[in-house]
């Protein structure tokens, strides 16, 4: 047997030799030892944990495949909330938490204190969908995909956060409009991928196309979004996408095409790219 540091390297060499980031090998033993309440740190030179030797030689073989990390333990955080991702699921991105902090200053802003219907289209995970309700109680909150093994994951990291939120099969707002659901709030991170952009290959081969690719142009899951938005929309109502960091023109042209009326604003992430697009209607 060796001890947390020996194995370390011992992995750390061969993640170098296949041209792997050394630094997965620590991070994937860190998060496992923290699930078996094993402080690595305080127990660097002991022998590894038996339990804990297992998870790692099956999961490092899929961490030498390339598969994300995040698949690899079948969780990941977001917002402070633990949420089981599978290969059914997009791995929440810390984009998207900024995402959620801007609604949250929004209903502060325009809604305070006030009890109104949210809809996150195209759920996924139920990342977001959670994240709001957790933060914000008085929020009735909507979450539709149209992947049913998608919402199979959302509806269990709703019950693991204990957090009442209603799942909604369908695509796009066709599950609202049929069961005429209106919201105040409408929340989207669709997928706004081109459809031949060259992305990373973890992410291309093991996360879900359907969650990533939005057509040719990146904008067929918006502009479906707009077509319909009228129909679910209550009066003053807000709306919120993610959108990738070249976007900006082109979405802000469709938003103003749509919504003549409408005050359409683009905020950046924190790495200064612009993600997110709010419509004031
Ligand atoms: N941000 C994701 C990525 O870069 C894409 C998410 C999406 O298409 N909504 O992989």
């Amino acid at each position: 047997m060796s001890t947390y540091n020996q194995l370390i390297h011992q992995y750390k060499r061969i993640f170098v030799e296949k041209g792997l980031s050394p630094e997965l090998v620590k991070a994937f033993l860190f998060e496992l030892c923290n699930d078996h309440k094993v402080n690595l740190y305080l127990n660097i030179d002991q022998e590894v944990d038996e339990d804990i030797m297992v998870e790692f030689s099956k999961g490092v073989v899929r961490l030498m495949n390339n598969e994300p990390m995040n698949y690899v333990l079948g969780y990941s955080y977001f917002y402070g909330y633990r949420m089981i991702v599978n290969r059914d699921v997009l791995i929440p991105r810390p984009e998207t938490e900024e995402l959620v902090g801007l609604i949250l200053s929004q209903y502060d802003a325009f809604f305070a204190g006030k009890r109104i219907n949210v809809c996150d289209v195209g759920t996924g995970s139920g990342a977001i969908a959670i994240a709001l309700k957790k933060e914000e109680e008085k929020l009735r909150v909507y979450a539709s995909d149209i992947s049913e093994k998608a919402l199979e994951t959302a509806r269990e990291n709703a019950r693991i956060n204990e957090c009442d939120i209603t799942f909604l099969p369908g695509s796009m707002l066709e599950p609202y409009i049929e069961k005429g659901i209106k919201v105040s709030i409408l929340v989207s991170n669709p997928p706004y991928i081109k459809a031949t952009e060259q992305i990373e290959s973890s992410v291309y081969d093991f996360e879900p196309h359907v969650a990533l690719f939005g057509g040719d142009d990146g904008l067929k899951f918006y502009k479906e979004i707009f077509t319909h938005a009228s129909e679910i929309l209550e009066d003053n109502a807000l709306a919120f996408f993610e959108m990738g960091y070249d976007q900006k023109d082109a979405l802000t042209k469709l938003a103003h095409s749509y919504f003549p009326d409408a005050e359409v604003s683009v905020f950046k992430d924190i790495n200064g790219k612009d993600r997110m697009l709010m419509i004031r209607f």
